[in-house]
């Protein structure tokens, strides 16, 4: 059943260029319409373009997450970053700030990045699903589907990374396919359709086992060493 994917707010904009007036009774828009190619407005730049999706992101109904959600987390960093982090999906402290990575994963992530004189304004940060799954349960597959094709997609375009950090396993499932393992993969460069990952475990794991601690301390190390070869954002 179609239906729309935005709270009956006046207007809403994706990528700058769809325009949907959503008056009441609501506009239906089709899963196929919103995935298909939208073109982005040529004078708008990618950091318009990127807060666009956020916009959209807060007030995103295309699935169930959204009716447990208090706020939807889009992600947060420069639009020209060159390192993406992709978690899993908000948790309690995100869902109740808007922002990716701000609670006990997020200082470790933090620990994590600060050892290797990585400064997190560097790169953008965001989650596979950008509502809160209910009890923190690991994101469905239909939720995943959707908030990857909606809106990860076209922020991962937009934004074009050198490097995309993949934290645990729903993200490098996710990107890198279902048969991705985080145990086989971690530490390691993938080139993938044109991109390319880096594996991890997920930091909220290294919370609860030290080897996964101490692994991603060691892989963030060689992710260090990696990036010292980039060249900065501006
Ligand atoms: N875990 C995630 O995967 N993402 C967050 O933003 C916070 C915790």
């Amino acid at each position: 059943m179609p239906r729309s994917h935005f709270s009956s707010e006046p207007t809403t904009q994706i990528g700058g260029m769809l325009n949907l007036r959503l008056i009441e009774p609501v506009t239906v828009v089709e899963d196929s319409q919103l995935a298909g190619e939208i073109p982005y407005m040529a004078t708008e730049d990618s950091s318009e373009q990127l807060e666009n999706l956020a916009s959209g992101i807060r007030r995103c109904v295309a699935c169930r997450l959204h009716e447990s959600r208090r706020l939807a987390v889009p992600g947060e960093g420069p639009a020209k970053a060159e390192i993406v982090v992709l978690g899993e999906g908000p948790g309690g402290k995100e869902d109740a700030t808007g922002r990716p990575f701000v609670g006990p994963a997020g200082r470790f992530l933090d620990n994590l990045l600060q050892n290797q004189g990585i400064a997190r304004d560097r790169l953008f940060i965001t989650n596979c699903v950008k509502c809160r799954p209910p009890e923190n349960r690991t994101p469905r597959r239909d939720e995943l589907k959707t908030c990857t094709s909606l809106w990860l997609e076209r922020q991962l375009e937009l934004i074009s990374p050198r490097i995309i950090v993949l934290l645990g396993q729903v993200a490098a499932r996710q990107m890198l396919g279902e048969t991705a393992t985080v145990s086989k993969l971690h530490g390691t460069m993938l080139e993938r359709d044109g991109r390319s990952y880096f594996v991890t475990y997920h930091p909220a794991a290294a919370l609860r086992f030290d080897w996964i601690a101490a692994t991603l301390r060691e892989d963030f190390e060689a992710l260090g060493k990696l990036l010292a070869h980039a060249p900065h954002s501006p």
